[in-house]
């Protein structure tokens, strides 16, 4: 079976065949690290961490590298805004390394409880400045650039396939009223961008390097290009991100790398849809924003995220809500407890040779190798968990295979511990108490298990015990 992929580039669905092949290269662009992430920004990075999964479960080797952005993201668009970390730096009082350095642990952190693999190679933009440098002396070489008000900046006229990714209107654009803008008068044509500023409008700028055109430091769209090619080679085949970075990230990737090399940079781009709230699409700039310690702290784990996140698919907006976490979280619970019996059960890897097991299997890999399809590969997972014909080895099995693209970490579900005599003198100290009808007491005796780390469930049958999932 092959791996179907949606290619923004063709506006279609293609078969994914890589340029090496058994070995993918993969570059999806990094955090911006001058705040927490938020849960919008995370979504990107579980369907990227999906989509390599599911190379991964298909066969493929991923060679993936994730850039870290410490320099250069302007908080404006049209290179007319301010270094986001510099500012933040300076709100905080703190030296602009520290605040890449908290936030890039603090990245790293939700990464990892979300259960999401490590890149094999994460770069940060401040150690390959030298590989910037040599990129923008390549376009200087070749002609597409121009030094103005000391910024050295990419001219797309020079090229004549500018926009070809979000398939921009140019003329359209050129006629539309540019008000709402700040427009900077350096620029020979609006949509060209900055690859190296040697000034700032915002004040001093703690980050900076000397170069052939000045002390000064790179634009945010030349380091995904200088980094992607420095590790993956000038053409690789996959090249991922939000949406919201077609139209100008990404178009401005494309057109300086291919103008440096000639060569098609980039085979296959794939692009998550947004994470909504209740205003629209979610961002950091509109107040307080939602991060994973916030879901925390409303009583959520970060894998009922993560199923909140699988249950739609990557190019169809979400909206987020309490209340569909809610949901995943009881989901999730279930397929928890659903796994918990069957280990309990003393259920074990095994083949898979039924007729009935191969058929879920085959089923499983046809959604999720569509374009990653997680809503209906999750469906074929509750089929199988529901399936009580399936012998229990078979039906363990074929779980821990699905997780390998889900990634919700069931494998590390164990059997339930014996429950240790203390707790259990407490439990029956309880039942003795419910039964006498002394509620206080026995209410006490509960808060104090569930302290203690264990549940009291009453049951028509009487009541039981269990330890916390
Ligand atoms: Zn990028």
């Amino acid at each position: 079976m092959s791996v179907q992929l949606y290619n923004t580039m063709s506006r279609s669905i293609e078969t994914f065949v890589p340029a090496k092949e058994d070995e993918v290269g993969l570059y999806t662009c990094g955090p911006t690290v001058y705040n927490y992430a938020h849960i919008g920004n995370l979504r990107t990075f579980l369907f990227e961490d999906t989509l390599k999964r599911v190379l991964l479960q298909s066969g493929f080797t991923v060679n993936h590298v994730m850039n870290i952005t410490d320099v250069g993201h302007l908080t404006g668009d049209g290179d007319d805004g301010e270094d986001k970390l510099q500012r933040m730096a300076k709100e905080q009082q703190q030296s602009v390394w520290d605040i890449a350095d908290f936030y890039t642990t603090a990245f790293f952190a939700d990464f990892d409880a979300l259960n999401m693999i490590r890149p094999t190679i994460v770069c940060k933009a401040t150690d390959h400045i030298e590989q910037m440098i040599d990129l923008i002396k390549r376009l200087e070489e070749r002609g597409h650039t121009y030094t103005s008000g000391g910024n050295v900046y990419f001219s797309i006229d020079s090229i004549d396939d500018y926009g070809k990714l979000a398939r921009l209107d140019l003329e359209g654009m050129q006629n539309a009223s540019r008000e709402d803008v700040e427009v900077d008068d350096h620029k020979r044509n609006p949509k060209d961008f900055v690859l190296w500023f040697t000034r700032s409008k915002h004040g001093d700028q703690e980050m900076m390097w000397p170069s052939p055109w000045g002390r000064g430091f790179p634009g945010w769209h030349i380091e995904c290009s200088a980094m992607s090619m420095h590790y993956l080679g000038e053409s690789f085949d996959i090249h991922c991100g939000g949406i919201d970075a077609i139209p100008v990230h990404h178009t401005n990737e494309i057109a300086q790398s291919e103008a440096a090399t000639g060569k098609e940079w980039v085979k296959y781009w794939l692009h998550g849809e947004f994470l909504l709230d209740d205003t629209g699409k979610m961002s950091k700039s509109k107040g307080e924003f939602l991060t994973l310690a916030l879901l925390k702290k409303h009583g959520f784990e970060p894998l009922d995220y993560r199923y909140l996140v699988l249950g739609a698919h990557y190019r169809s907006q979400l909206r987020f809500s309490f209340q569909s976490l809610k949901m995943a979280q009881s989901a999730r619970r279930r397929i928890g407890e659903a796994v918990r019996s069957m280990v309990n059960g003393g259920a074990q890897r095994t083949t898979i040779s039924s007729d009935a097991a191969l058929a879920y299997r085959d089923d499983f890999l046809t959604h999720i190798q569509h374009d990653l399809n997680t809503p209906q590969a999750l469906a074929v997972l509750w089929s199988v968990v529901k399936d009580g014909t399936l012998g229990a080895d078979e039906r363990y099995t074929l779980v821990l295979y699905f997780d390998q693209a889900l990634g919700l970490r069931l494998d590390a579900i164990e059997a339930d511990e014996e429950i240790p005599a203390d707790i259990m003198a407490l439990f029956d100290e309880r039942n003795r108490a419910k039964a006498a009808k002394d509620w206080e007491k026995s209410d006490a005796l509960r808060s104090e298990l569930a302290q203690k780390g264990y549940v009291v469930k009453d049951g028509q049958s009487g009541s039981s015990i269990e330890k916390k999932m």
